[in-house]
């Protein structure tokens, strides 16, 4: 395993700070957050130490992510939830606050409290076209 010895959550991975786990194999760890949106609030983690999606080569990636599915549908059962976020931040600019690979996965009722600030934007003429171009050469 790849771990960083300052890192919290490659110290919960790694058993030396406990956690409420529900899930683990081999690559990945599940554990309900501390700071909860909701109860259930759960965090699949890497469980070598790769700071966002980034970083991550593919394999670690769908390691981490095929357990997504059945994840939350243990969650929508166990807290009879309406619906589930599935929400990944990368970069300070985005939200992560734990420079450690994670996935949000929140249970949410109708009616709750947790919203999003969503201001959807728009595309001056041409320019949608111009950033998807920009995009593609980009891709490996
Ligand atoms: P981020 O903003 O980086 O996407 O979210 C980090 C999340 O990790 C937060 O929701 C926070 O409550 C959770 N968290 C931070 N430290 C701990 C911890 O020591 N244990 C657990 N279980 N969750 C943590
Ligand atoms: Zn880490």
């Amino acid at each position: 395993m790849t771990q960083d010895p300052d890192c919290i959550f490659c110290k919960i991975a790694s058993g030396a700070i406990p956690a409420e786990n529900v899930f683990e194999d081999d690559a990945c760890l599940a554990f309900l957050d501390i700071g909860p949106l909701a109860e259930g609030h759960t965090l699949l983690i890497s469980k070598d130490h790769y700071e966002t999606v980034a970083d991550m080569p593919p394999d670690a990636a769908a390691a981490l992510l095929k357990n997504l599915p059945a994840l939350v549908r243990a969650i929508k059962s166990a807290t009879g939830c309406d619906g589930v976020n599935v929400l990944q931040n990368n970069g300070r600019a985005a939200s992560q606050v734990v420079p450690h690979v994670h996935v949000h996965i929140i249970p949410r009722k109708v009616g709750d409290l947790f919203h999003y600030n969503w201001p959807a934007g728009t595309y001056a003429k041409g320019r949608m076209a111009q950033v998807a171009k920009e995009i593609r050469k980009n891709l490996p």
